[in-house]
């Protein structure tokens, strides 16, 4: 059998802390090779370049930088450095929970999502804001340890969020919902235009339901949410006379 190969990219860039610490992670299952955004392009979710080039910067071994979004990297990634598509695909460590409803703005998972439309494994790993890249390492190793032994169906991926401190174990969850306060902040420049921020000083509010992702982390558990790319929603298609009435009556 041939070496495992496994594509690394992230959103926080090429040179943040959590992507070394899933490189070193993944190291031993295989060669590993890096195509990273070449600076910060968190919340970009699934965006991808259409309307401009792209460059490509080799920065050492198996590494580049680009100046693409992180679903830009995986695709460059698989289709210009790999020549082939890897086994698996791994985004992360994002510094900051991907919770809930912030699956839809990660760019982390967006990545992780782009892998496994380019028929790879593929999983997202993020971490408390204050959570330690030492700790969570091994975890991942553990992690990889074991995924293939559960497959997914298709245009699933996994996604993991590590808490605080030393995890206790891992749980499978559910994607939980939050609310954001003041989300759009209103300021004034020095030359009297406003301006707005996004994201608001008190953070989210997470419902932290019974099983849910956003619960494990807060209870010190290391977070494993599958997640699918089909957002259908099979209890609404079920009521198709209720549609009919509705709309074609
Ligand atoms: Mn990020």
């Amino acid at each position: 059998m041939s070496e495992r190969l496994i594509l690394l990219t992230n959103d926080d860039g090429l040179w943040a802390p959590g992507l070394a610490a899933l490189a070193r992670a993944a190291s031993r299952f295989g060669r590993v090779v890096t195509v990273a955004p070449d600076r910060n392009r968190s919340a970009i979710s699934s965006a991808l370049s259409l309307h401009n080039i792209l460059r490509l910067h080799e920065v050492g071994p198996d590494r580049h930088a680009c100046d693409g979004t992180p679903v830009d990297c995986v695709l460059l990634g698989v289709c210009e450095v790999l020549g082939r598509r890897p086994d698996w695909v791994l985004s992360g460590i994002n510094h900051g929970f991907n919770l809930g409803e912030d699956v839809f703005y990660s760019g982390t998972v967006g990545a992780a999502f782009e892998g496994r439309l380019q028929g790879a494994r593929a999983a997202a790993f993020s971490i408390h804001p204050q959570g330690s890249l030492e700790q969570a390492e091994p975890w991942i190793g553990r992690f990889l340890e074991r995924w293939e032994a559960m497959d997914l169906p298709g245009n699933r991926i996994w996604n993991v969020n590590f808490p605080k401190g030393e995890p206790q174990g891992f749980r499978l969850t559910s994607q939980d919902s939050r609310a954001y306060h003041d989300l759009v902040e209103r300021r004034t420049d020095p030359r009297s235009t406003p301006y707005f921020w996004i994201g608001g000083d008190a953070g989210p509010t997470y419902a932290k339901g019974a099983g849910s992702d956003a619960e494990a982390v807060f209870e010190g558990f290391a977070s494993v949410t599958p997640l699918r790319l089909d957002l259908g929603c099979p209890e609404t298609l079920a009521r198709q006379a209720d549609f009919n009435a509705a709309f074609n009556g």
